[in-house]
């Protein structure tokens, strides 16, 4: 790859909605790409849509990105030599580019009406011809555009194009591509309030800033051949390009809602961890080059080269998201998976304020093997919570069945829970020993399983060796009277 000039990449989001799982990987990969060669990532934003575009989806998207640990240099908030980063505040800047393309006669005013264009498209479709603009207001007198004016129809600006020779341009990922411009039709660049367009005001502001490589989605493929007549036209010096993969889903259709969420925010609260996502990320549509799969932020840095990008769609499995999250959970500080933790346990009712960080620690890595996202932690730890314990159907129906031994081996465990004061591990075997010696219950199981039910409602959950010192004598006592009086023993 030709890196002589210095590194320069960015990620261009329109602030018209959320930041999707495709935007995401976009900015991510701009962002390795710009980490592994010491470049400059710039984030810019492009607001040029008046209408749709909404501070709440820009906070958003900078917000999202700085969750998933995708630091920009330049941009909002951090600025640069190449500012501003709102394409709305630099609106001077494209008059000066679009008087230079009036002046070279490389742009006109249109007057066609959205009624007239729609017709001529459906009119070409029905011809089997590609849809584009067949040139009506291309060479308009200045009486015809006075008359038309006179109307009231306002007036769009289409680039003109009169190229015969095919538009090539070599593609990092997907090698050398042609274009016959006669596909292309004369396109708009600014609109009647004299905003201007994607294409027009992208190419400005990539040749501006100075951006070496342009690393986006394939679906601006298209808008490839466009911008590089622009920029050609406007005598600028071109970035070189790089169109990564579409993401689709498992059933090879394009990623939609029904697949589940499809922006940022949501997987952040459905309970997935940045660190997860972003290593998930990077796999889609670029691979290290051998079967690794989970892979730190270092080693993503270390490795990413556009080189290994994958032509080929690459395809959102949720599943895997999710195994790779519970490796997340699972291998991350212990520390950090409780701090995590702590607005899904509020959020599951759990009040946790209350409690002993140590203690919740020891909540937390006990369940967090059973775990896949954080939005898990709350079922799975309510039974520590003493506000939780309820004694679920089975577990009545199980504990009644054997009444006069279950009675006998509460009401030991009772005695004997009141005389040690603490428990931890050592105490719990001691316990088990001296609880087997104090009653008549010869049956193992039912001796074990008595005391399960009783303290945590539930047949099945983590080993009493571990819940008994979490839960602490008081709470087990607690618990022998309530399950005492449920089954009115
Ligand atoms: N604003 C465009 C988008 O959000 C940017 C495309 C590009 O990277 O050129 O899709």
């Amino acid at each position: 790859m030709n890196t002589s000039k210095p590194i320069r990449v960015r990620m261009a989001p329109s602030p018209t909605g959320y930041l999707h799982i495709g935007g995401a990987r976009t900015a991510l990969f701009n962002y390795l790409f710009s980490r592994h060669y010491k470049g400059t990532f710039i984030l810019r934003i492009e607001d040029t849509d008046q209408e749709r575009s909404k501070e709440e989806f820009e906070d958003a998207i900078l917000q999202d990105l700085r969750w998933l640990g995708v630091e920009w240099d330049e941009g909002p908030i951090k600025e640069g030599a190449y500012g501003p980063y709102y394409q709305s505040e630099r609106l001077d800047l494209y008059r000066k580019y679009l008087k230079k393309l009036q002046e070279l006669g490389k742009v006109y005013a249109c007057y066609c009406t959205p009624e007239e264009l729609e017709a001529e498209r459906q009119d070409l479709l029905k011809r089997h011809k590609t849809p584009k603009y067949l040139g009506k207001c291309r060479n308009l007198t200045e009486q015809e555009k006075k008359a038309l004016e006179a109307q009231g129809r306002p007036s769009v600006i289409r680039f003109r194009i009169d190229e015969k020779d095919p538009i090539q341009f070599h593609d990092l990922i997907r090698g050398d591509i042609s274009v016959d411009p006669s596909i292309l039709g004369d396109f708009v660049i600014c609109k009647p309030d004299g905003w201007p367009l994607y294409n027009f005001a992208a190419v400005v502001d990539d040749c501006e800033m100075k951006i070496s490589h342009v690393i986006r989605g394939e679906e601006h493929i298209s808008n490839t051949p466009r911008q590089i007549l622009l920029a050609k036209t406007l005598g600028l010096e071109l970035p070189q390009y790089a169109h990564v993969s579409i993401i689709l889903a498992p059933d090879r259709s394009k990623l939609s809602k029904r697949h589940g969420a499809t922006s940022l925010g949501d997987y952040r609260t459905q309970g997935f961890l940045a660190d997860a996502l972003k290593n998930y990320l990077a796999l889609l549509g670029w691979n290290p080059g051998d079967e690794r799969e989970i892979m730190s932020e270092k080693e993503l840095i270390q490795d990413f080269v556009l080189e290994r990008m994958v032509k080929s769609p690459a395809i959102f499995d949720v599943e895997k998201l999710k195994w790779m999250n519970g490796m997340y959970i699972r291998n991350s500080a212990l520390d950090t998976i409780v701090h995590e933790s702590l607005p899904f346990l509020e959020a599951s009712g759990l009040s946790v304020k209350d409690k002993h960080p140590h203690w919740l620690k020891k909540v937390i890595e006990t369940i967090r093997g059973n775990l896949e996202t954080l939005n898990q932690v709350g079922s799975f730890s309510e039974l520590f919570f003493d506000e939780k314990f309820t004694l679920a159907e089975e577990a009545k129906t199980q504990l009644l069945k054997n009444k006069k031994e279950v009675l006998e081996v509460l009401n030991a465990l009772d005695t004997l829970l009141a005389k040690a004061g603490t428990i931890d591990l050592e105490g719990f075997q001691k316990l088990q020993e001296d609880l087997k010696s104090k009653v008549t219950v010869s049956d193992k199981k039912l001796l074990f399983q008595s005391q399960r039910l009783a303290l945590t409602g539930r047949l099945k959950g983590p080993e009493m060796t571990v819940v008994m010192p979490i839960l602490g004598v008081d709470s087990c006592r607690k618990r022998i009277q309530i399950t005492k009086s449920k089954l009115s023993l």
